[in-house]
């Protein structure tokens, strides 16, 4: 009996604990965990998007960069947070990749998660340090056949949007090249622009300023038709390789549990950061844009995230990749 009570008043407590958390929710400062590092491309969208969520939700965001591994360290490190709104992750197309690339995940892609909503869609560029010799498309990959042992490509790791890219370039050209993973594509941009790496394929997000500087140079970009921001740079299908299309969707997520009233809070919120002058004139600068308020809801970024898993298993299965 006593013990029918000690449970009773745990589970009153709690009921009365998570109410009122979910009903004055935020009250202290939110987390973002970013998965990869300071400065790349993940990193720049979440910064955009956590300041002007934090303007609506009158609470500070901060970003926490939890590199390595693909982006996984930094997925597992909120799947084991409290489930209370204030650890989330901002993470892109590799929650859906690295479900099949990973044989061992620290955690259930689709079980470990709520869903908050999609935050952009951000198209890809192939690019090389500034005086990598070939001029065009068609040159780079001669240029890579002929010098497989020796060429250099950048990634942030198994399961990370460049290191999809990059398989997916080197499937195409039916080459195989030296890959050298980051904690994510701000180390490698540094690298690139020293001349320390040869080619990467890396999201607008983190290429834009640096092909406009013309401190790299741009092979193409994976969308289907040219950006705005990069008139000059043909799509990868114009120069060269057909069908060879991708964009790296990003998301944000919450630990299981995480009370609904939480998660439309946030969705709400992520919403109107989108619509945020700020971030809609540099996502813009960037090369990209924010989702749609129907995309940027826990619906849109789950049905999205389970179609992606489909997508690329088989694909990720027909190339016979995968890492411990
Ligand atoms: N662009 C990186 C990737 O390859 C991630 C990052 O550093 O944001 O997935």
């Amino acid at each position: 009996m006593k013990k029918l009570w000690a449970a009773l008043a745990a589970a009153t407590l709690f009921a009365l604990s998570s109410g009122a958390g979910a009903a004055d929710y935020p009250e202290r400062t939110i987390t973002f965990v970013v998965p990869f590092s300071a400065g790349g491309p993940t990193d720049t969208v979440t910064r955009l998007v956590a300041e002007a969520m934090s303007k609506d939700l009158g609470q500070q965001v901060l970003v926490e960069n939890v590199g390595g591994a693909g982006g996984t360290l930094g997925a597992a490190r909120v799947a084991n947070a409290e489930p209370d709104g204030y650890t989330l992750l901002l993470h892109h197309i590799g929650m859906a990749t690295s479900a099949t690339l990973y044989r061992k995940l620290p955690y259930d892609t689709l079980n470990a998660f709520e869903y908050v909503g999609l935050v952009t869609d951000v198209p890809m560029t192939i690019v090389a340090r500034k005086d990598l010799e070939p001029t065009d498309l068609k040159g780079l990959i001669e240029y890579a056949k002929a010098n497989k042992d020796t060429v250099t490509v950048a990634n942030a790791g198994i399961g990370a949007a460049s290191h999809l890219c990059g398989m997916m370039f080197m499937s195409a050209i039916e080459t195989s090249l030296v890959t050298v993973p980051y904690k994510g594509t701000g180390p490698a941009m540094t690298d690139l622009l020293g001349g320390q790496v040869d080619i990467m394929c890396d999201q607008t997000t983190n290429t834009t300023k640096q092909i406009q500087a013309g401190t790299i140079k741009a092979y193409a970009v994976t969308s289907a038709k040219r950006l705005d921001v990069l008139p000059d740079v043909p799509t990868a299908e114009e120069a060269g390789l057909p069908g060879f299309q991708v964009g790296i969707w990003h998301g944000v997520y919450a630990p299981k549990g995480t009370p609904a009233e939480i998660t439309e809070r946030l969705s709400k919120s992520l919403q109107l950061a989108l619509k945020d002058q700020n971030v809609v004139d540099r996502f813009a600068e960037l090369g990209t844009a924010p989702s749609t308020e129907a995309e940027a809801t826990p619906d849109g970024l789950k049905s999205k995230l389970e179609s992606e898993i489909a997508r690329w298993k088989p694909v990720i299965e027909a190339a016979g990749v995968y890492a411990d």
